[in-house]
């Protein structure tokens, strides 16, 4: 029997001297390609450290203007100078998520509201639906103030504008709004109409990313549906009703980095005060200042920073454990509570 042919190994360098005959501006066009489709901060980072060259190139504005989502998507325990300095770097190129997701991590983590909020406007006025939506969601409780800061209809025209661009969690709290004549004229036929759309989107870009991804849906274990674990935030609420767990398309990683900074990371700390956490484990925001956040009217034990939250989170995790055994009196902020929201058989 004839042995095949060996081939002869190809040296690492070759790779490099592949590149070496490139020109600088054919780089920079595969490097764009490569950071707009990066699937984590390490696969384009590590692209930046290879050489010298690659580095440069990787720093062109060119870029950074393309990288995607997901290559800011950093763990707050990774947070560095270093990192601050690179997601700097790509708003100075004009990258819209580098500015919603520093513009984040400055109002809600560094506690550096004004600068925060600039660059969530600038994301905003480029029409970037989650900066839109996450300035209507500061906008509703009036974040980073006081009490009277809170602008509803403000908050309401950011989240129509959101939701134009097809944002389903603007859509939702859009929906709530009309519904319950939050910052706009009570209309009850059209709130539950956007809620239902809302709910219609959900399920579209969850069976397309389903679909997709190639594995089928994954029945879970009815009874394992009962109990939920930590994690679990990226099971899309909708399906949990039929005990199917799929991952939810729509999570923004700055939410998660924001969950992890308060719970585990320098925000553990500075927290404190009685501040809380959006009860939606998906979302990430902290209050800015005591009972900012609405509270569920039924156990007065979990507090949110939107309806949208409140009733994506009911769906998820919170119908299983609320109880009205300890109803809590103190109203929230605007004495708003939770049962209509979650009682009303649309949402
Ligand atoms: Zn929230
Ligand atoms: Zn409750």
């Amino acid at each position: 029997m004839r042995r095949p042919l060996k081939q002869p190994q190809k040296r690492i360098t070759d790779k490099h001297d592949f590149l070496d005959g490139l020109p600088d501006d054919l780089v920079v066009f595969i490097l764009s390609k490569v950071s707009s489709t990066a699937s984590s901060p390490s696969e384009f980072i590590n692209i930046l450290l290879t050489c010298k060259r690659l580095n440069r190139l990787g720093l062109h504005r060119m870029v950074l203007s393309k990288a995607g989502p997901k290559v800011f998507d950093f763990k707050a325990k990774n947070w560095s100078e270093h990192v601050h300095r690179f997601l700097k770097q790509c708003v100075n190129a004009g990258n819209l998520n580098a500015c919603y997701t520093l513009g984040m991590i400055r109002f809600y983590c560094l506690k550096n509201r004004a600068s925060g909020l600039s660059l969530m406007a600038k994301a905003a006025m480029k029409s970037h639906a989650p900066a839109l939506y996450s300035l209507a969601v500061i906008q509703f409780n009036g974040s980073g103030g006081t009490k009277q800061d809170k602008d509803l209809r403000a908050g309401v025209a950011l989240c129509a504008r959101a939701s134009l661009l097809g944002y389903i969690d603007a859509l939702r709290e859009l929906g709530h709004c009309l519904h319950d004549g939050y910052g706009v004229k009570k209309n009850l036929s059209e709130g539950r109409r956007l809620l239902v759309q809302a709910n219609a989107r959900e399920l579209a870009l969850v069976i397309r990313s389903v679909t997709s991804a190639s594995p089928s849906l994954s029945q879970s274990d009815p009874s394992s549906s009962l109990t939920w674990r930590a994690g679990d935030y990226s099971v899309c609420p909708l399906l949990s009703d039929y005990v199917y767990n799929v991952a939810v398309p729509e999570v923004q990683p700055v939410g998660l980095f924001m969950r992890e900074w308060f719970e585990m990371g320098p925000g553990r700390v500075e927290l404190g005060n009685g501040l809380r956490l959006c009860g939606h484990i998906g979302c990430g925001r902290p209050e800015t200042r005591a009972h900012e956040f609405r509270r569920c009217s039924v156990c007065g034990k979990v507090n949110y920073c939107s309806r949208g939250c409140q009733a994506l989170d009911w769906k998820l995790r919170h119908k299983m454990e609320c109880s009205p055994e300890e109803v809590v009196v103190q109203g929230n902020d605007d004495g708003y509570g939770g049962v209509e929201l979650v009682n009303d058989g649309v949402i």
